[in-house]
């Protein structure tokens, strides 16, 4: 964040993330942990990861776990190990990070973009389904900022037209629904990150592969180091996708604050909302995230707001943090010209580039701080 422009006098400066409390908050065994594997010698894989999947999964509700490279990897192993390849096609959300159709292009397959549904930004199942062709190999929804995208009519998709459903659980760690399931570990597979930013955050690249399924869960234990089941015989071409030993460790330690971090960070999302709803602006200039899907984790606090780059504006020079997650849907990505989309092609995807705005939310954030948030953005509203 840029901290050139002075906060005006007497005003609180809310930073848009702060991952330092975060380490602080378990300093002392964090450190002791990287002190022990620096003697052990064992700096990849090996006991510390083994253990830390073990947690992973049973958190997550999946019967296994693999720790990867990162989030990114996690889902690039997983798309090989089901080898999909060029002649395929993937069903991928326009709105989304980069990365859940950038993996589908890399393996030579084409990703199809579907349109979100504008309540929950997910994945809208009925489009998804317009755009099943023979050649589609899998539907991969995500779910972002933390919620769940609406499984319970993709996996019904899914069974109907015999697809297997894949989830981008890269924003939800432990989001989860009653009678549907936790995230990533609803579908075939799932893949989580530890981007430092993510709500279970490494010190460094390190993601996740879930699953339920033994056979697949070999498979991808090969992947992840260049195919081979035994060192130096490789079965398939497979990638270095191993998460290092310190990052299981540090991460098995910051698992266990998880639940924790979570209820936190739903306390700071109803404080918000809580503050909109008071100050007028619920409905008339934004609108606040809705729970729809079960427990949302609030990766993000996402506001849809009318004029959302002037109320941007307006807060940063204020010192007050904030992010548009993410402003160019894929489909009108340069990278993805080659695939033919156009404006006007998925409405919702591109108003929601438009009109999102993500606030700061993390568990230390004060109660001070938020006032002065919904302030900054009632002040906005007033002028
Ligand atoms: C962070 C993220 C990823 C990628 O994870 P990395 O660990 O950074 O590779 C993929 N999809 C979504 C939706 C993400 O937010």
């Amino acid at each position: 964040m840029s901290t050139s422009v002075a906060a005006p006098q007497g005003a609180i400066a809310v930073p848009p993330l702060n991952l330092a409390a975060g380490f602080a908050a378990q300093e002392q065994e964090l450190i002791a942990e990287l002190t022990a594997i620096a003697k052990s010698g064992q700096y990849i894989l090996g006991p510390k990861t083994a253990a830390f999947e073990q947690a992973l999964a049973q958190y997550c509700h999946a019967k296994h776990a693999l720790g990867m490279s990162s989030g990114t990897d996690a889902h690039l192993a997983g798309l090989m190990a089901m080898g999909i390849g060029p002649g395929d096609e993937v069903i991928v959300p326009a709105f989304t990070f980069f990365a859940t159709a950038g993996c589908v292009a890399r393996v030579g397959a084409k990703p199809v973009f579907c349109d979100i549904d504008p309540v929950t930004y997910n994945m809208c199942p009925k489009h998804a389904e317009s755009l099943i062709t023979p050649r589609t190999k899998a539907i991969s929804p995500v779910h972002l900022y933390g919620q769940l995208a609406d499984m319970k009519a993709l996996m019904a998709l899914g069974a109907r037209r015999k697809l297997p459903v894949i989830e981008d659980a890269a924003q939800a760690i432990g989001a989860h629904q009653d009678g549907v399931g936790w995230a990533g570990a609803i579908g075939h597979f799932g893949w989580l990150s530890f981007y430092p930013t993510k709500n279970l955050g490494a010190m460094g690249d390190a993601g996740a592969l879930l699953t339920n399924d033994d056979a697949f869960m070999q498979l991808c234990t090969k992947v992840r180091i260049h195919g081979s089941g035994h060192t130096y015989h490789h079965e398939m071409v497979g990638g270095n996708f191993r998460i290092d030993a310190i990052q299981a460790a540090l991460l098995h330690i910051k698992l266990r604050r998880l639940e924790e971090v979570t209820l936190r960070r739903r306390e700071k999302a109803q404080g918000y909302t809580r503050r909109f709803a008071a100050a007028g602006l619920e409905g008339e200039f934004v609108q606040t995230p809705r729970e729809v899907f079960g427990r949302h984790v609030y990766h993000q606090y996402i506001l849809r707001a009318k004029r959302r780059d002037e109320l941007a504006a307006h807060l940063k020079e204020r010192q007050i943090g904030c992010g548009v997650y993410y402003p160019v849907p894929l489909h009108l990505q340069k990278c993805f010209a080659y695939l033919g989309g156009r404006e006007g092609q998925l409405p919702e995807s591109e108003r929601a580039s438009r009109e999102v705005l993500g606030l700061p939310i993390y568990p230390e954030l004060s109660d001070a701080q938020q006032d002065a948030v919904v302030e900054a953005i009632a002040g906005f509203y007033r002028r």
